[in-house]
């Protein structure tokens, strides 16, 4: 189908030259979504919304329930601090709130600009996995390394004070605290995730918003998993170890410093912002080699949690009473 065919005209036009017979499941549906919208900026700004709170509350649910199934707390990071059901209401709240006056708004903003970079929206057949898979794994190192400098400058006193402070207010996180955060931090820490495809696209020309949708998806997967503060056996960091998944982001919270990456851990690596991080996974591991018993293994982590939380207060407050041309170091 010719991409340039112009919008704005009745769906059935809009649809002339595609033959339904050569499309799958999906790609029919996806037609007859925007055929029954009839307006394609309405459709793909309320598809775009709908999938938002749909992956996340959805990805949200197993968590919730995991929580509350005293079986599971042997693999959680911070035993002795799992989420009570009003702390998860409480969050729940803001994050709703911050959805439908913030994201709603940046959502439907989306499919104009989309446009201007000539993103495929409506158009059918999808890319082919061959094309997305490249696609997506170039927006998951570009969002990886924003986020990695973003989040590092948020961690900045005044910065820090003003917006990202919300979001620390779990040092022990849960999955739906992974959007608990000021609306600014949603735009500053949201444009690591749009603006991948967005230049892609402006350079390339040549992407679906299908691909953005699936990336956008393992996206919310990834950051609602990393708040979860579980780790399993099974934990995607143990299959690629590069991963960060929860492990690495639970220890951000508890700690405050260190480990300030998304998805993978190169960028602390490299930067050696994960030092802490990987002391105290040094003293896990040689507590564990030593052999003591599970009662006296939980009483020690329990006392070593205690000592990051205690430092990470410090360095928080150190961040917090920054003030502008002062020695005071941040953390
Ligand atoms: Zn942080
Ligand atoms: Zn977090």
């Amino acid at each position: 189908m010719n991409s340039t065919a112009p919008l704005y005209q009745s769906a059935d036009v809009l649809y002339a030259n595609t033959d339904f017979s050569k499309l799958n499941w999906v790609e029919t549906q996806w037609a007859a979504w925007y055929m029954w919208i009839g307006n394609p900026v309405i459709a793909t700004g309320l598809m775009s919304f709908l999938l938002h709170e749909i992956v996340y509350f959805g990805r949200c649910i197993p968590w919730i329930i995991i929580d509350s199934i005293p079986y599971f707390r042997k693999w959680k990071l911070q035993p002795n601090k799992v989420p009570t059901a009003k702390e998860q209401w409480e969050c729940t709240k803001l994050v709703l709130y911050s959805h439908f006056t913030i994201e709603l708004p940046m959502i439907w903003f989306f499919h104009p600009m989309a446009e201007m970079f000539e993103m495929s929206t409506w158009q059918v057949p999808f890319p082919s996995l061959k094309i997305m898979g490249p696609q997506i794994a170039f927006f998951f190192v570009f969002e990886d390394m924003f986020h990695f400098f973003a989040h590092q400058a948020l961690h900045w006193g005044p910065l820090y004070k003003h917006i990202h402070k919300i979001h620390h207010k779990y040092s022990a996180p849960f999955g739906l605290a992974a959007e608990y955060a000021h609306p600014a931090e949603v735009m500053i820490l949201g444009t690591g995730t749009i603006a991948g495809p967005l230049l892609y696209c402006f350079f390339a020309r040549n992407l679906h918003i299908f691909t953005m949708y699936v990336w956008i998806t393992l996206r919310l997967f990834q950051a609602v998993d990393a708040h979860s503060g579980y780790d399993f056996p099974w934990s995607l960091q143990h299959i690629l170890p590069f991963w960060s998944g929860a492990e690495h982001h639970d220890f951000h919270h508890m700690a405050f410093v260190n480990n300030f990456s998304t998805s993978f851990r190169w960028c602390d690596r490299l930067f050696g912002t994960d030092d802490k991080y990987r002391q105290y996974r040094a003293r896990v591991a040689a507590m564990k080699k030593a052999g003591v018993s599970s009662e006296e293994f939980a009483k020690m982590e329990t006392q070593m949690i205690a000592e990051v939380e205690a430092e990470g207060v410090k360095a928080e407050a150190q961040a917090e009473a920054y003030r502008y041309g002062s020695k005071t170091k941040t953390a």
